[in-house]
């Protein structure tokens, strides 16, 4: 017998779960962003569809999502292959998850944005991706690029740490094929949210005293949100909240 193929569609019961999630999200979002004083069409909400089926992805476009987040070579480009090639609109898929330099050109194939940049090698690797990726005609314009801080100094965790953020970003803007546009958190569980966001917030302001292009500060997901746009985030990355616990297995 074959494995039966994953479902192609999304089940009436799995678009009501996915409708509740996102109007809660949407409604958090808001809530927060009218509590900190700020405009919520100044804060994206970049659904992360990680682990979780095209199917999926599907239903949130006919929801009225356009931004996706992905983590993981290769199925994150086959998901957006899959979803770009069944949906008229226009999506944009945002690799969120570390970027491994052999991959490097698989990711420049199909991601607009990459938030979690965090070595300088992987930078050069991204531009040639970008460069290959370009000639063979699968992208048009350059990768837009976010530096991941890495706030308390665990390897573990990704990211630049503070103390080599200005190198980085300076070898990131001399390179052509890739943009600037800001800095990428993820919290650490020690200390509370709130505490991490103001850390942030100062190591991004850092960033754009030197880099006055690179304005587009990710931060804040399922957790921490509300803590995130009080300290000025302009992306929140939200997954959990709105589709659910991740299965352990890719689809
Ligand atoms: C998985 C992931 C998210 C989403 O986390 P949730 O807690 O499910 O909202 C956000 N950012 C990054 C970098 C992630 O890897």
């Amino acid at each position: 017998m074959n494995e039966p193929e994953p479902a192609d569609v999304a089940s009436p019961e799995r678009v009501a779960e996915l409708t509740a999630g996102l109007t809660a999200a949407r409604e958090r979002l808001a809530a927060a962003a009218r509590d900190a004083g700020r405009d919520v069409a100044d804060i994206e909400l970049l659904v992360v569809t990680k682990f979780h089926p095209a199917s999926d992805v599907r239903a949130l476009v006919d929801l009225g999502c356009r931004a996706f987040g992905e983590s993981r070579e290769p199925e994150a480009g086959r998901k957006a292959a899959a979803v770009r090639e069944s949906v008229a609109e226009s999506v944009r898929f945002d690799m969120i998850g570390t970027v491994q330099r052999r991959k490097a050109t698989s990711v420049a194939r199909w991601a607009d944005r990459v938030h979690s940049l965090d070595r300088e090698a992987v930078a050069d690797a991204l531009a040639r991706g970008v460069a290959t990726a370009r000639e063979e005609g699968d992208r048009d314009g350059p990768l837009d690029v976010l530096v991941q801080i890495n706030l308390d100094g665990d390897s573990n965790r990704g990211g630049v740490v503070l103390d080599e953020l200005d190198a980085l970003a300076d070898h990131v803007a001399g390179l052509d094929g890739l943009r600037l546009r800001g800095s990428m958190v993820i919290a650490p569980q020690s200390h509370t949210p709130a505490h991490w966001m103001e850390q942030a917030a100062t190591a991004h302001a850092r960033l754009v005293a030197s880099h006055p292009e690179a304005v587009e500060f990710s931060a804040g997901m399922s957790g921490d949100l509300e803590d995130a746009v009080r300290h000025g985030s302009t992306c929140v990355r939200v997954g959990t909240a709105i589709l659910g616990e991740r299965p352990l297995r890719s689809p």
